[in-house]
Protein backbone atom coordinates (compact mmCIF):
# COMPACT_ATOMS: atom_id res chain seq x y z
CA UNK A 1 0.00 0.00 0.00
CA UNK A 2 1.44 3.48 -0.96
CA UNK A 3 1.16 6.48 0.98
CA UNK A 4 -1.95 8.24 1.06
CA UNK A 5 -2.71 10.34 -1.78
CA UNK A 6 -3.93 13.76 -1.32
CA UNK A 7 -7.60 14.06 -0.95
CA UNK A 8 -9.57 14.18 -3.51
CA UNK A 9 -11.03 17.89 -4.16
CA UNK A 10 -14.60 18.23 -3.65
CA UNK A 11 -16.05 17.80 -7.34
CA UNK A 12 -18.68 19.75 -8.19
CA UNK A 13 -19.38 19.26 -11.79
CA UNK A 14 -22.31 21.08 -13.47
CA UNK A 15 -25.85 18.70 -14.09
CA UNK A 16 -27.50 16.77 -11.59
CA UNK A 17 -26.12 15.31 -8.39
CA UNK A 18 -24.07 11.85 -8.73
CA UNK A 19 -22.71 9.87 -6.41
CA UNK A 20 -20.99 6.49 -6.60
CA UNK A 21 -21.57 3.60 -3.82
CA UNK A 22 -19.86 0.36 -2.87
CA UNK A 23 -22.33 -2.43 -3.21
CA UNK A 24 -21.19 -5.42 -1.29
CA UNK A 25 -24.04 -6.92 -1.93
CA UNK A 26 -24.76 -6.99 1.66
CA UNK A 27 -28.10 -5.55 3.33
CA UNK A 28 -26.31 -2.57 4.44
CA UNK A 29 -24.95 -1.01 1.11
CA UNK A 30 -27.97 -1.52 -0.30
CA UNK A 31 -29.95 0.36 2.38
CA UNK A 32 -26.84 3.05 2.35
CA UNK A 33 -27.33 2.97 -1.75
CA UNK A 34 -31.03 3.54 -1.58
CA UNK A 35 -30.92 6.20 1.32
CA UNK A 36 -28.64 8.57 -1.18
CA UNK A 37 -30.80 7.82 -3.95
CA UNK A 38 -34.26 8.29 -2.24
CA UNK A 39 -33.26 12.27 -1.98
CA UNK A 40 -32.60 12.47 -5.20
CA UNK A 41 -29.31 11.61 -5.81
CA UNK A 42 -28.21 9.12 -9.34
CA UNK A 43 -26.19 6.61 -7.49
CA UNK A 44 -24.40 3.95 -9.44
CA UNK A 45 -23.35 1.13 -7.45
CA UNK A 46 -20.08 -0.65 -8.32
CA UNK A 47 -19.77 -4.14 -6.88
CA UNK A 48 -15.85 -4.76 -7.45
CA UNK A 49 -14.91 -8.81 -7.73
CA UNK A 50 -11.46 -10.49 -6.93
CA UNK A 51 -10.98 -14.29 -6.69
CA UNK A 52 -12.03 -13.37 -3.56
CA UNK A 53 -14.84 -12.01 -3.26
CA UNK A 54 -17.88 -11.58 -5.54
CA UNK A 55 -16.72 -14.33 -7.85
CA UNK A 56 -19.89 -15.95 -8.46
CA UNK A 57 -20.86 -12.95 -10.42
CA UNK A 58 -18.33 -13.39 -13.08
CA UNK A 59 -19.21 -14.36 -16.58
CA UNK A 60 -23.25 -13.25 -15.01
CA UNK A 61 -22.77 -9.68 -15.07
CA UNK A 62 -26.23 -8.53 -16.95
CA UNK A 63 -27.87 -11.12 -14.69
CA UNK A 64 -26.52 -9.05 -11.51
CA UNK A 65 -26.88 -6.37 -12.73
CA UNK A 66 -30.92 -7.10 -13.67
CA UNK A 67 -31.54 -8.24 -9.95
CA UNK A 68 -29.87 -5.28 -8.65
CA UNK A 69 -32.55 -3.50 -10.79
CA UNK A 70 -35.55 -5.27 -10.08
CA UNK A 71 -35.05 -6.33 -6.49
CA UNK A 72 -33.71 -3.12 -5.02
CA UNK A 73 -33.80 -0.31 -7.51
CA UNK A 74 -30.22 -0.11 -7.57
CA UNK A 75 -28.67 0.86 -10.95
CA UNK A 76 -25.22 -1.46 -10.50
CA UNK A 77 -22.17 -2.20 -12.47
CA UNK A 78 -20.17 -5.05 -12.21
CA UNK A 79 -16.14 -3.80 -12.35
CA UNK A 80 -13.56 -6.99 -11.92
CA UNK A 81 -10.77 -5.43 -10.03
CA UNK A 82 -8.72 -8.97 -9.74
CA UNK A 83 -5.58 -7.96 -11.05
CA UNK A 84 -4.74 -4.92 -8.90
CA UNK A 85 -6.19 -6.49 -5.89
CA UNK A 86 -3.24 -9.11 -5.97
CA UNK A 87 -1.15 -6.13 -4.89
CA UNK A 88 -3.23 -4.85 -1.51
CA UNK A 89 -2.43 -8.55 -0.79
CA UNK A 90 0.98 -9.14 -0.77
CA UNK A 91 1.72 -6.22 1.47
CA UNK A 92 -1.19 -4.57 3.27
CA UNK A 93 0.15 -1.83 6.09
CA UNK A 94 -2.54 -2.62 8.02
CA UNK A 95 -1.31 -6.08 8.17
CA UNK A 96 -4.18 -8.93 8.39
CA UNK A 97 -7.08 -10.06 10.70
CA UNK A 98 -7.81 -13.32 11.87
CA UNK A 99 -7.01 -14.72 8.45
CA UNK A 100 -5.15 -13.61 5.32
CA UNK A 101 -7.77 -10.67 5.07
CA UNK A 102 -6.23 -7.20 5.02
CA UNK A 103 -9.53 -5.70 5.46
CA UNK A 104 -8.54 -1.91 6.13
CA UNK A 105 -6.18 -2.08 3.23
CA UNK A 106 -9.09 -3.90 1.13
CA UNK A 107 -11.24 -1.11 1.65
CA UNK A 108 -8.78 1.54 0.92
CA UNK A 109 -8.31 0.11 -2.16
CA UNK A 110 -11.52 -0.35 -3.45
CA UNK A 111 -12.27 3.24 -2.27
CA UNK A 112 -9.21 4.74 -4.41
CA UNK A 113 -10.72 2.36 -7.19
CA UNK A 114 -14.07 3.96 -6.60
CA UNK A 115 -12.74 7.82 -6.58
CA UNK A 116 -11.07 6.54 -10.23
CA UNK A 117 -14.71 5.81 -11.42
CA UNK A 118 -16.59 8.71 -9.90
CA UNK A 119 -14.00 11.19 -11.83
CA UNK A 120 -14.74 9.58 -14.80
CA UNK A 121 -18.43 9.66 -14.15
CA UNK A 122 -18.82 13.38 -12.91
CA UNK A 123 -20.22 12.03 -9.53
CA UNK A 124 -19.35 14.16 -6.60
CA UNK A 125 -19.18 11.63 -3.46
CA UNK A 126 -19.09 8.39 -2.89
CA UNK A 127 -21.41 6.16 -0.57
CA UNK A 128 -20.63 2.86 1.72
CA UNK A 129 -22.48 1.38 3.83
CA UNK A 130 -19.73 0.91 6.93
CA UNK A 131 -21.61 1.23 10.07
CA UNK A 132 -19.74 2.48 13.21
CA UNK A 133 -18.47 -0.58 15.58
CA UNK A 134 -20.33 -2.95 13.84
CA UNK A 135 -17.30 -5.18 12.84
CA UNK A 136 -14.18 -5.61 15.17
CA UNK A 137 -11.58 -4.50 12.78
CA UNK A 138 -12.39 -2.30 9.62
CA UNK A 139 -15.67 -0.20 11.45
CA UNK A 140 -13.92 1.41 14.49
CA UNK A 141 -13.63 4.75 14.21
CA UNK A 142 -9.89 4.26 14.25
CA UNK A 143 -10.27 2.02 10.72
CA UNK A 144 -12.70 4.19 9.20
CA UNK A 145 -10.63 7.34 9.82
CA UNK A 146 -7.86 5.69 8.18
CA UNK A 147 -9.55 3.96 5.30
CA UNK A 148 -10.77 7.69 4.90
CA UNK A 149 -7.25 9.00 4.51
CA UNK A 150 -5.38 6.79 2.92
CA UNK A 151 -8.15 6.62 0.19
CA UNK A 152 -8.00 10.38 -0.33
CA UNK A 153 -11.45 10.21 0.20
CA UNK A 154 -11.94 12.23 3.45
CA UNK A 155 -14.24 15.02 2.46
CA UNK A 156 -16.18 12.88 -0.59
CA UNK A 157 -16.97 9.83 1.83
CA UNK A 158 -20.90 9.68 3.00
CA UNK A 159 -21.28 6.61 5.36
CA UNK A 160 -24.97 7.06 5.21
CA UNK A 161 -25.96 4.79 7.99
CA UNK A 162 -23.53 5.95 11.25
CA UNK A 163 -23.53 9.84 9.44
CA UNK A 164 -24.67 11.42 12.40
CA UNK A 165 -21.85 10.04 14.50
CA UNK A 166 -19.15 11.07 11.92
CA UNK A 167 -17.98 14.75 10.89
CA UNK A 168 -19.90 16.35 8.22
CA UNK A 169 -18.85 15.57 4.73
CA UNK A 170 -18.59 17.82 1.46
CA UNK A 171 -22.05 15.75 0.75
CA UNK A 172 -23.99 17.41 3.75
CA UNK A 173 -22.64 20.85 3.67
CA UNK A 174 -23.02 21.26 -0.02
CA UNK A 175 -27.00 20.33 0.51
CA UNK A 176 -26.17 17.52 -1.92
CA UNK A 177 -27.90 15.47 0.76
CA UNK A 178 -30.08 16.41 3.82
CA UNK A 179 -28.45 15.25 6.87
CA UNK A 180 -31.54 15.19 8.44
CA UNK A 181 -32.78 12.35 6.34
CA UNK A 182 -29.41 10.55 7.59
CA UNK A 183 -29.00 7.74 9.95
CA UNK A 184 -27.16 7.44 13.21
CA UNK A 185 -26.66 3.23 13.11
CA UNK A 186 -23.85 2.27 15.93
CA UNK A 187 -22.78 -1.13 17.11
CA UNK A 188 -23.39 -4.89 16.24
CA UNK A 189 -27.15 -4.66 16.85
CA UNK A 190 -28.94 -5.32 13.37
CA UNK A 191 -32.03 -4.06 14.29
CA UNK A 192 -32.21 -0.85 13.03
CA UNK A 193 -30.68 -1.57 9.76
CA UNK A 194 -33.60 -4.17 9.73
CA UNK A 195 -36.20 -1.43 10.48
CA UNK A 196 -34.95 0.48 7.80
CA UNK A 197 -35.30 -2.04 5.06
CA UNK A 198 -39.25 -2.52 6.41
CA UNK A 199 -39.05 1.45 5.69
CA UNK A 200 -37.49 1.30 2.29
CA UNK A 201 -39.75 -1.33 1.09
CA UNK A 202 -37.15 -4.12 1.42
CA UNK A 203 -38.10 -7.63 1.87
CA UNK A 204 -36.05 -9.71 0.41
CA UNK A 205 -32.76 -9.63 1.85
CA UNK A 206 -29.54 -10.79 -0.43
CA UNK A 207 -27.73 -13.46 0.43
CA UNK A 208 -24.03 -12.88 -0.22
CA UNK A 209 -22.27 -16.37 -1.66
CA UNK A 210 -19.99 -17.62 0.72
CA UNK A 211 -19.05 -14.34 1.39
CA UNK A 212 -14.63 -13.25 1.46
CA UNK A 213 -12.95 -16.49 1.17
CA UNK A 214 -10.13 -14.41 2.74
CA UNK A 215 -11.50 -14.93 6.23
CA UNK A 216 -12.12 -18.14 5.88
CA UNK A 217 -9.18 -20.24 8.16
CA UNK A 218 -9.02 -23.16 5.01
CA UNK A 219 -9.06 -20.46 2.27
CA UNK A 220 -7.33 -18.15 3.37
CA UNK A 221 -4.33 -20.40 4.66
CA UNK A 222 -4.03 -21.62 0.78
CA UNK A 223 -3.60 -18.00 -0.16
CA UNK A 224 -1.09 -17.33 2.23
CA UNK A 225 0.90 -20.28 0.49
CA UNK A 226 0.10 -18.83 -2.62
CA UNK A 227 1.87 -15.80 -1.71
CA UNK A 228 4.78 -17.33 0.22
CA UNK A 229 5.60 -19.58 -2.49
CA UNK A 230 4.42 -17.80 -5.98
CA UNK A 231 7.18 -14.57 -6.94
CA UNK A 232 5.09 -11.04 -7.33
CA UNK A 233 5.72 -11.80 -11.05
CA UNK A 234 4.32 -15.07 -11.50
CA UNK A 235 1.03 -14.55 -9.74
CA UNK A 236 -1.83 -14.77 -11.37
CA UNK A 237 -5.87 -14.25 -10.36
CA UNK A 238 -6.54 -17.57 -12.43
CA UNK A 239 -3.87 -19.33 -11.02
CA UNK A 240 -5.25 -18.21 -7.08
CA UNK A 241 -8.83 -18.95 -8.36
CA UNK A 242 -7.56 -22.81 -9.31
CA UNK A 243 -6.01 -22.57 -5.40
CA UNK A 244 -9.61 -21.71 -3.79
CA UNK A 245 -11.56 -24.60 -5.23
CA UNK A 246 -11.63 -28.26 -4.18
CA UNK A 247 -8.05 -30.08 -4.17
CA UNK A 248 -5.71 -28.00 -5.47
CA UNK A 249 -1.83 -29.26 -6.38
CA UNK A 250 1.32 -27.82 -7.24
CA UNK A 251 3.50 -30.31 -9.62
CA UNK A 252 6.71 -31.15 -9.31
CA UNK A 253 6.72 -29.25 -12.76
CA UNK A 254 5.39 -26.57 -11.95
CA UNK A 255 1.69 -26.94 -13.00
CA UNK A 256 -1.38 -26.65 -11.77
CA UNK A 257 -3.65 -28.99 -11.05
CA UNK A 258 -7.34 -28.68 -9.51
CA UNK A 259 -9.60 -31.54 -8.67
CA UNK A 260 -13.21 -31.10 -7.72
CA UNK A 261 -14.48 -33.02 -4.58
CA UNK A 262 -18.12 -33.89 -5.70
CA UNK A 263 -19.85 -33.39 -8.80
CA UNK A 264 -20.77 -30.02 -7.73
CA UNK A 265 -16.85 -29.34 -7.35
CA UNK A 266 -16.49 -30.24 -10.62
CA UNK A 267 -18.70 -28.15 -12.42
CA UNK A 268 -17.01 -25.24 -10.97
CA UNK A 269 -13.60 -26.71 -11.92
CA UNK A 270 -14.66 -27.51 -15.30
CA UNK A 271 -15.47 -23.61 -15.55
CA UNK A 272 -12.24 -22.26 -14.42
CA UNK A 273 -10.30 -24.00 -17.35
CA UNK A 274 -8.96 -21.49 -19.90
CA UNK A 275 -7.39 -22.07 -23.35
CA UNK A 276 -4.89 -23.82 -22.98
CA UNK A 277 -5.66 -26.00 -19.97
CA UNK A 278 -6.31 -29.45 -20.53
CA UNK A 279 -10.06 -31.34 -18.59
CA UNK A 280 -8.63 -34.27 -17.15
CA UNK A 281 -11.07 -37.11 -16.02
CA UNK A 282 -10.45 -40.65 -15.63
CA UNK A 283 -10.56 -43.18 -18.84
CA UNK A 284 -13.73 -45.16 -18.22
CA UNK A 285 -14.98 -45.01 -14.85
CA UNK A 286 -17.13 -42.04 -13.22
CA UNK A 287 -14.91 -39.79 -11.06
CA UNK A 288 -13.54 -36.82 -10.13
CA UNK A 289 -13.02 -34.06 -12.58
CA UNK A 290 -9.71 -31.54 -12.76
CA UNK A 291 -8.17 -29.25 -14.24
CA UNK A 292 -4.45 -29.06 -15.33
CA UNK A 293 -2.59 -25.89 -16.40
CA UNK A 294 -0.01 -27.23 -17.55
CA UNK A 295 3.69 -25.29 -16.69
CA UNK A 296 5.08 -27.16 -20.41
CA UNK A 297 6.68 -30.26 -18.34
CA UNK A 298 5.70 -32.99 -19.98
CA UNK A 299 6.23 -35.33 -17.20
CA UNK A 300 3.01 -33.18 -15.27
CA UNK A 301 0.77 -35.12 -17.09
CA UNK A 302 1.52 -38.35 -16.28
CA UNK A 303 1.81 -37.42 -12.51
CA UNK A 304 -1.53 -35.12 -12.64
CA UNK A 305 -3.11 -39.10 -13.58
CA UNK A 306 -1.79 -40.64 -10.54
CA UNK A 307 -3.41 -37.70 -8.38
CA UNK A 308 -6.49 -38.34 -10.20
CA UNK A 309 -6.40 -42.08 -9.78
CA UNK A 310 -5.50 -41.84 -6.12
CA UNK A 311 -9.34 -40.02 -5.43
CA UNK A 312 -11.08 -42.46 -8.34
CA UNK A 313 -12.44 -44.90 -6.34
CA UNK A 314 -13.62 -47.05 -9.15
CA UNK A 315 -10.49 -46.87 -11.05
CA UNK A 316 -8.42 -50.30 -10.69
CA UNK A 317 -5.39 -51.49 -11.83
CA UNK A 318 -4.70 -50.43 -15.69
CA UNK A 319 -7.09 -47.45 -15.75
CA UNK A 320 -5.49 -44.58 -17.98
CA UNK A 321 -6.44 -41.11 -17.66
CA UNK A 322 -7.62 -38.65 -20.63
CA UNK A 323 -6.57 -35.38 -21.08
CA UNK A 324 -8.44 -32.72 -23.49
CA UNK A 325 -9.70 -29.32 -24.04
CA UNK A 326 -13.13 -30.11 -22.62
CA UNK A 327 -14.85 -33.21 -20.62
CA UNK A 328 -16.02 -34.61 -24.22
CA UNK A 329 -13.09 -33.98 -26.66
CA UNK A 330 -10.50 -36.38 -24.54
CA UNK A 331 -7.01 -35.57 -26.84
CA UNK A 332 -4.82 -38.25 -25.66
CA UNK A 333 -5.04 -41.02 -22.79
CA UNK A 334 -2.07 -41.25 -20.54
CA UNK A 335 -0.64 -43.21 -17.85
CA UNK A 336 -0.31 -42.55 -14.41
CA UNK A 337 3.21 -42.03 -13.28
CA UNK A 338 4.62 -44.33 -9.94
CA UNK A 339 4.33 -42.41 -7.03
CA UNK A 340 2.97 -43.25 -3.76
CA UNK A 341 0.21 -41.54 -1.57
CA UNK A 342 3.21 -39.58 0.26
CA UNK A 343 4.40 -38.04 -2.90
CA UNK A 344 1.10 -37.51 -4.21
CA UNK A 345 0.10 -35.65 -0.40
CA UNK A 346 3.47 -33.79 -0.63
CA UNK A 347 2.35 -31.56 -4.09
CA UNK A 348 -1.03 -31.39 -2.07
CA UNK A 349 -0.85 -27.40 -2.26
S1 LIG B 1 -13.78 -9.29 4.62
FE1 LIG B 1 -12.71 -9.47 2.66
S2 LIG B 1 -13.85 -8.15 1.25
FE2 LIG B 1 -14.42 -7.55 3.34
S3 LIG B 1 -13.00 -5.91 3.86
FE3 LIG B 1 -12.11 -7.80 4.61
S4 LIG B 1 -10.74 -8.48 2.97
FE4 LIG B 1 -12.14 -6.95 2.07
Amino acid sequence: MTDAPEDVRTPTPDGPVRAISLLSGGLDSILATRVVQDQGVDVLAVHFITPFFGDDKRGREDEVVAYYRDAFGIRARIVDVSEAYLDVLAEPRYGYGKNFNPCIDCKIFLLRQAVEILHAEGARFLVTGEVLGQRPMSQRRDAMNAVAKHSGARDILLRPLSALNLPITAAERNGWVDRNRLYGFQGRTRKPQLALAEKLGITEFPTPAGGCRLTDPALGARVRRYFETVPPADRRPDDVRLVLVGRPFRLPGGSWFTLGRNQAENRVVERLARPGDEIVRAAGPPGPLGVLRPSGDPDDRARAAAVLLRYCPRAGPGTRVAFGPGVDRPERVVDPAEVDRAGIDAWRF
